[in-house]
């Protein structure tokens, strides 16, 4: 902390202030300069002379450390791993989608939401028990016994769950039901809640209040982790601005900037930040790309009859679609229903849960022998890229960037099937990246050959 005397401030003003630092069981620099004098503060718990403001002489204070210290990169250089009912989350590990229905309504729905989500790639449940609504005259939740259907959907499925809890009077029963507990927005500033979810063992997802400064949301990560819980993840839901064409602004430049500051995880969940279906996946694509740990979303087998939140739910198509774009832009690797490891055995995917039929086996073989077929072909492929490339000589990549455009138009025109254009552009543009890189290997090969010689 540097406290910055006015041009006008005596010499008794000076003393002041640095007796008070001192008594405070801190250090006191002075330096005198031509025009004024500043005093650095030194010492653990700077924060005890926050009040040195109002002293006489003293211009402004300026802080140079931040408040929150565990949250802190500083006290923590390495980025957290918070694993969350056996999933992880964060340092190395990869995107992690966590979706399921705003409020759970009943056990079918959320058991169907549940397999649906999971055979997707989703590697955790969401799903609301409390429900802290703005209006007390709306749907609030089926409370305990939604957890007991969300025990069991984790049962069936392996999902962990996330659930918020409302009430530290619930926490226990909470525990017992759920894996990470959710702190929402709007108590993001319980700062009793905060202390007792920093008393359990299980991880806390931490919301960011509407109304909040990044800051702020820090130093309400702070309460949790100094209570004793070392497992939070941040969530960035969208904060109240001037904007009303959207239910909240989402504030995506939170993700770098809190990468910057904090070790913890960080989660997005654009469900809640725009309010709009349409925009739940282009705003979740941009919070992969911006380096979120998790996404949260929102996710409901009939939005349109949802008892809370429905215009923001993604059907089951949708989510479907979103989590194919995160493996295509490579976010998520996990094929679907690739599980987490905690899965049971049974796939537990709906309709497919039973053993395959002769037929199923039989078409599924033709699949293999196919992606065989076409994983020989594509090596092929890519030979013959080198060989071109060699023709071209060997210090060029080989690729001609006219051609490549030639190449996708033909090939999103070329064939007829159940694969839209843009399908195919993408699967051959993905094909001419890999070639691509191939010839750059052996470009570089040959120069690193030449250099040796
Ligand atoms: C929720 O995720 O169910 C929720 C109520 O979100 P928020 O606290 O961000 O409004
Ligand atoms: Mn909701």
């Amino acid at each position: 902390m540097i406290v910055v005397m006015s041009p006008s401030a005596t010499q008794a003003d000076v003393t002041a202030v640095r007796k008070t630092i001192e008594a405070h069981g801190l250090e006191a620099f002075v330096s005198v300069g031509q025009e004024r004098t500043v005093v650095g503060v030194v010492g653990t718990d700077i924060e005890r002379v926050a009040n040195i403001a109002s002293l006489a002489g003293v211009e402004q204070v300026i802080r140079v450390t931040q408040p929150y210290k565990l949250a802190s990169v500083e006290h923590h250089r390495e980025r957290t791993r918070v694993v969350a009912g056996g999933v992880p989350i964060g340092q190395g590990s990869e995107l992690v989608a966590i979706a399921g229905p705003c409020s759970v309504e009943s056990r079918e729905m959320v058991l169907d939401t549940a397999r649906w989500v999971r055979h997707e790639g989703a590697r955790m449940l969401r799903g609301g028990a409390f429900k802290p609504r703005t209006s007390p005259y709306t749907f609030q939740g089926l409370g305990r016994p939604a957890l007991e259907m969300l025990a069991e959907a984790r049962a069936e499925t392996g999902l962990p769950v996330v659930s918020e809890v409302v009430d530290t009077a619930e926490l226990e029963d909470m525990e017992r039901h759920v894996d990470v507990l959710q702190v929402g927005s709007r108590n993001m500033h319980n700062f009793v809640l905060l202390r007792a979810v920093g008393r359990s063992s299980r991880p806390v997802l931490l919301k960011r209040g509407f109304g909040a400064t990044i800051e702020e949301w820090l130093m309400a990560a702070e309460y949790v982790l100094s209570s004793g819980n070392s497992d939070v993840i941040l969530c960035e839901r969208g904060i109240r601005t001037f904007e009303t064409a959207t239910r909240n602004t989402l504030d995506l430049s939170a993700v770098p900037l809190l990468r910057r500051h904090t070790h913890l995880p960080i989660a997005v969940d654009p469900s809640h930040g725009t309010g709009q279906r349409d925009l739940v996946t282009p705003m979740a694509l941009a919070a992969a790309a911006a380096g979120a740990d998790a996404l949260l979303i929102e996710v409901h087998p009939d939005p349109p009859n949802a008892r809370s939140d429905g215009p923001q739910s993604l059907d089951f198509a949708e989510f479907g679609a979103l989590m194919d774009e995160l493996r295509r832009l490579q976010f998520v690797r996990n094929g679907a229903a690739a599980g987490n490891g905690t899965a049971p055995a049974s796939d537990g995917a709906g309709s497919e849960a039973q053993p395959p039929g002769a037929p199923i086996r039989q078409l599924r073989g033709r699949i293999d022998d196919l992606d065989q077929r076409i994983a020989t072909l594509l090596q092929e492929r890519a030979a013959v890229a080198l060989e071109v490339q060699e023709v071209r000589g060997l210090d060029r990549h080989g690729h001609d960037v006219a051609r490549e455009r030639e190449l996708l138009e033909h090939a999103a025109r070329a064939s007829t099937g159940p694969l839209e254009p843009e399908e195919l552009t993408a699967i051959f543009g993905a094909i001419l990246r890999a070639s691509r890189s191939a010839q750059r290997r052996r470009s570089e090969a040959h120069v690193r050959a030449r250099h040796e010689e």
